[in-house]
């Protein structure tokens, strides 16, 4: 399954209901800063809307996807004054604002070498949920995980493994992968990552779509 495919599993999931508080915090604070995305979840939250008003509980129409790809594709772009009044004049986000004291110098940061962390959400089990700021040229410490991660970025850039990833940006990544990310020379890299320990983003598009036919 591509990065892609993932992340929009992971939209229609949230614009089912179905993903845990730290997850919908980092896609909130993606959503807020892609307009691509919102719109994709507004086609998945209209098509899941329709399945539950019209059909019983039984498995999803064999073009359900096909559906979901053709009203991506219909849909207008969206004007740009709307993605800058739903975040982007501001550093951090509307959505994660609520989770984060006026200042960011108010929170804990723990360093380590030239990335320093603060931990958010810190009452909710299975998931570690995290600031990250990474100095600017700097890279993070090889690493895996044992389950997935996600990382929005909010201020600068960093490249992993030959993508670059800038503000608004959603990179994923999984067990599989081990890697060192790079902050971009020339500003420091905050991000808000969540790590998910027991579970792993690699389900099917039904596991996801299921939610939408429940009633
Ligand atoms: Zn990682």
């Amino acid at each position: 399954m591509t990065t892609s495919e993932v992340r929009d599993e992971l939209l229609m999931a949230y614009a089912a209901g179905r993903v845990a508080e730290p997850v919908r915090l980092v896609l909130d604070t993606h959503l807020a800063l892609s307009p691509r995305s919102r719109r994709a979840v507004r086609c998945y939250e209209a098509i899941g809307g329709a399945l539950l008003e019209t059909v019983p509980p039984e498995p999803l129409e064999p073009d359900a996807l096909d559906r979901i790809m053709s009203c991506l594709d219909s849909a207008e772009p969206l004007p740009r004054r709307r993605a800058r009044a739903e975040g982007d004049d501001q550093l951090i986000p509307a959505p994660l604002q609520a989770y984060l004291p006026p200042s960011l110098d108010d929170l804990e940061w723990v360093r380590y070498g030239p990335v320093a962390e603060a931990e958010l959400l810190a009452d909710v089990p299975g998931y570690r949920t995290r600031l990250l700021r990474i100095k600017a040229g700097k890279a993070v410490p090889r690493h895996t995980h044992e389950g997935s991660e996600l990382t929005v970025v909010l201020q600068g850039a960093f490249r992993d493994g030959g993508e670059r990833y800038a503000r608004g940006d959603l990179s994923i990544a999984d067990a599989s992968v081990d890697h060192r990310p790079v902050a971009e020379e020339g500003e420091d890299c905050l991000c808000l990552a969540v790590t998910d320990a027991p579970l792993k983003l690699t389900g099917r598009f039904t596991r996801f779509l299921n939610p939408f036919v429940r009633i």
